[in-house]
Order: structure tokens, then C-alpha cells, then sequence
């Protein structure tokens, strides 16, 4: 998707009432997100610069972003909150911008790993 394209869809997605729930078409994807295409030829720069002037004071990762999908592995660079939604834009592994509308109720990335951790604590202790 160009620019326009990526605005356009965006804005479709951004309010739950809507679409319905989000899912994402990209293999092995978890529901709660979309992933949009994004044309090989935009500049990350030019669409947080876009959707910057469309939906004002970015969240970036200096100052918190809210939970992402991937966060492990996509460099989420700016997210901007609406109604129940999350609008991210970052970088993938390949550097190649990556955009997606996510819950925002989401739950952040690791709570199932700390919640295992707090299993095997409250496993490992012994009453006597
Ligand atoms: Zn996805």
C-alpha cells in the first residue's frame, strides 16, 4: 500500500465499532492486530510524518508505547491511541516499515513468560 492506501485503511481500522475484532492475515499471527501491507518504497519517516498530521502527538518509545504485537522483534518507533486501538508504525527485522492497528487491552509482551516465572517461584517453595 502506498501512503494514501495505508491512511485510508488505518482510518478503517481505528475504530472498534467498525470492523469487528481484529485479525491478521500474516501466517502465525495471533488475532488482535492487523498488519498492513506496506509498500517496499516508503520511508518509515514519511508515515509517522503522515500519520503524525493526521493524528497528532505520537507515543514513541522514549516516553512509552503502549503493548505492541512483536515487540521482541519489531522496532516500534511511534503509536498513536484511539478509542480502543493502537495505531503503530516501526521497523522490521529487514528495516522495512511495518504498520499495524492493534488492541489496546492487549497484554503486554513477556506476561506470560512472568507468569510461568511466578508458577515455578510459588512451586519451588515448600511448606514445611
Ligand atoms: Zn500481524
Amino acid at each position: 500500500m502506498d501512503l494514501a492506501e495505508l491512511a485510508k485503511a488505518v482510518s478503517r481500522l481505528k475504530y472498534p465499532q467498525d470492523e469487528g475484532d481484529l485479525t491478521c492475515d500474516e501466517p502465525g499471527h495471533p488475532d488482535g492486530h492487523t498488519c498492513l501491507p506496506v509498500s517496499a518504497d516508503l520511508d518509515v519517516d514519511d508515515v509517522v510524518e503522515a500519520f503524525g498530521e493526521r493524528y497528532r502527538d505520537p507515543r514513541t518509545r522514549t516516553y512509552g508505547l503502549p503493548p505492541l504485537p512483536f515487540d521482541d522483534r519489531i522496532g516500534w518507533t511511534h503509536a498513536w491511541s484511539r478509542f480502543a486501538r493502537a495505531i503503530a508504525v516501526g521497523r522490521g527485522p529487514d528495516v522495512r516499515p511495518v504498520v499495524a492497528v492493534a488492541e489496546r487491552n492487549m497484554p503486554a509482551a513477556g506476561t506470560g513468560r512472568l507468569a510461568a516465572i511466578v508458577s515455578t517461584v510459588i512451586g519451588s517453595v515448600r511448606v514445611p
